[in-house]
């Protein structure tokens, strides 16, 4: 379990002074000057040491991303964009900390933005996120009165603006390329890779995009030494991590903690154990709602960070546990997110605007077992025609869920299929 002193978020309930001078005196925005003053290289090595992984949901090293960044301008100006557009259904982690800690990201876009050549960073921030953005500004004015950005930001002699963006509530703009196209004033659509932004992100010009969990640690990280993060959590899985529990825990939240920790270890420590015991726990979706979900039994005994869920068929992503009882229709749980990804698709390429709608529709009919068995594989089959054939990863969160259910719960979907016949049999 994470020990207080290794705790990067000190204020994530939101009990403490939220201000500048509240910041400062739990130890942010301390030595500033000094970190900048060690250069790129140093900074960019020391976040490699560290082994962070980005908390989007990827989990691409955070280090290595910052190296693709061009060492010397061609002319063209380079820009860090943190991806605020916390839309998920199951994440609410970086809303935490904007609304409660913002200075540790704050300071954070500047040390990243000197580490990337960058003069000014965009924080693109969801629509709907509208107390977070209002903290979030009145740290960022805050800063410039103090001198903490803006010209010779913290008398580093690096020159930094800092904006913040609002988007207007679509999902797919936390893709980052369709982040990039809406805050460049366009419609919210991915683009196609390559080129990565690295080479031509926003206006064109070298860009990274991170998440804001990613960026916000970042001073601590590099104020106690990546040796210290990567001394957390097991090689190749390293630091802390903020996990937001929900569903049926006795009591959800939003935690900071190593990473991995057991789910038994976190569920019983911080949410107060599963509603109605262990025994009760169906199934989980441990990243977020575009994961497979696992079943309860195997969960118990999972360990929480990149590899280990890999192994159990799914995935850390956003580590946004959702966990279910008993009481979950699952066939229900798992088409409503079918409803929410054929929502959101943009319908820029056939095999999402397409098959979203028409998983959507098939998962509908199972839902009431309206269906024949042979349809559970053709559902399948369509699941694998999408993912991996579309130009974002929005082809893929619709069709992991599904996959997920299919191979986990396959029996339960047949049951309904069954039971649906018999009645109707019955009835005549
Ligand atoms: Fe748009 Fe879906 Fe294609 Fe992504 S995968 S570009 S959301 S249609």
């Amino acid at each position: 379990m994470l020990k207080d002193e290794n705790r990067i978020f000190t204020n994530l309930y939101g009990m403490h002074d939220r201000t500048l001078a509240g910041a400062q005196a739990r130890g942010h925005w301390d030595g500033t000057a000094g970190i900048i003053k060690k250069g790129r290289n140093w900074i960019i090595n020391e976040m490699k040491a560290s082994g962070l992984r980005g908390r989007g949901g990827a989990g691409f090293p955070t280090g290595l991303k910052w190296s693709f960044m061009p060492k010397e301008s061609d002319g063209r100006p380079s820009y860090l964009v943190v991806n605020a557009d916390e839309s998920e259904p199951g994440t609410c982690k970086d809303r935490e900390i904007m609304r409660h800690d913002p200075h540790t990201l704050i300071e954070g876009c500047l040390i990243a933005s000197f580490a990337m050549n960058a003069n000014a960073c965009y924080i693109y921030i969801r629509g709907e996120y509208i107390r977070e953005k209002e903290a979030l500004q009145a740290a960022i004015d805050e800063c410039y009165a103090a001198g903490m950005v803006g010209k010779n930001a913290c008398k580093s002699g690096w020159d930094f603006d800092i904006y913040l963006t609002h988007g207007a509530g679509a999902y797919i703009c936390g893709e980052e390329t369709a982040l990039l196209e809406s805050l460049e004033g366009k419609k919210g659509m991915p683009r196609m890779k390559p080129p990565f932004p690295a080479g031509a992100g926003l206006y064109g010009c070298p860009t990274t995009v991170n998440n804001v969990e990613s960026i916000a640690v970042v001073p601590t990280i590099l104020r106690r030494g990546g040796g210290w993060f990567a001394g957390m959590g097991r090689p190749n899985n390293a630091g802390t991590k903020l996990f937001a529990i929900s569903g049926h825990v006795n009591n959800p939240c939003v935690v900071e903690e190593e990473m991995s920790i057991s789910f038994e270890e976190l569920i019983e420590k911080h949410c107060g154990g599963i509603r109605g015991g262990w025994d009760n726990l169906k199934a989980v979706i441990p990243g977020g709602s575009s994961v497979p979900c696992v079943r309860g039994e195997n969960m118990r005994d999972a360990v929480m960070d990149f590899d280990a869920l890999k192994e159990k068929g799914s995935s850390l992503g956003t580590a946004a546990v959702i966990v279910m009882d008993q009481s979950t229709d699952m066939i229900k749980a798992i088409w409503r997110l079918s409803k929410f990804y054929k929502h959101e698709s943009c319908g820029q390429c056939t095999p999402c605007r397409e098959g979203t709608g028409w998983m959507m529709r098939v998962m509908a009919r199972l839902v009431k077992g309206d269906a024949s068995v042979d349809e559970i594989d053709m559902l399948l089959d369509v699941t694998k025609q999408v993912e991996g054939h579309t130009i974002c990863a929005l082809g893929d969160a619709a069709a992991w869920p599904i996959q997920g259910l299919i191979k986990n719960f396959r029996d339960e979907i047949e049951d309904r299929i069954a039971h649906k016949r018999t009645t109707a049999v019955a009835a005549e």
